[in-house]
């Protein structure tokens, strides 16, 4: 059991398959994977319902 990793975001890849990176976001913390940072970048919108508050990531 890996208690390190509290929140990974969008995929279940363990830093053995792909870099995690840290990030903060209203005060949680997560990580993502470096396949998926594009999705944050790009399709916020893809976020909703996995990162809590990822509705303000969406521009109007
Ligand atoms: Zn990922």
């Amino acid at each position: 059991m890996n208690n390190k990793i509290k929140s990974r975001i969008a995929c279940e890849n363990t830093s053995e398959e792909a870099p995690l990176f840290k990030f903060k976001f209203k005060g949680n913390k997560y990580y993502v994977c470096s396949k998926h940072i594009p999705a944050i970048i790009h399709n916020p919108e893809e976020l909703v319902g996995i990162l809590p508050g990822a509705e303000s990531l969406i521009e109007e």
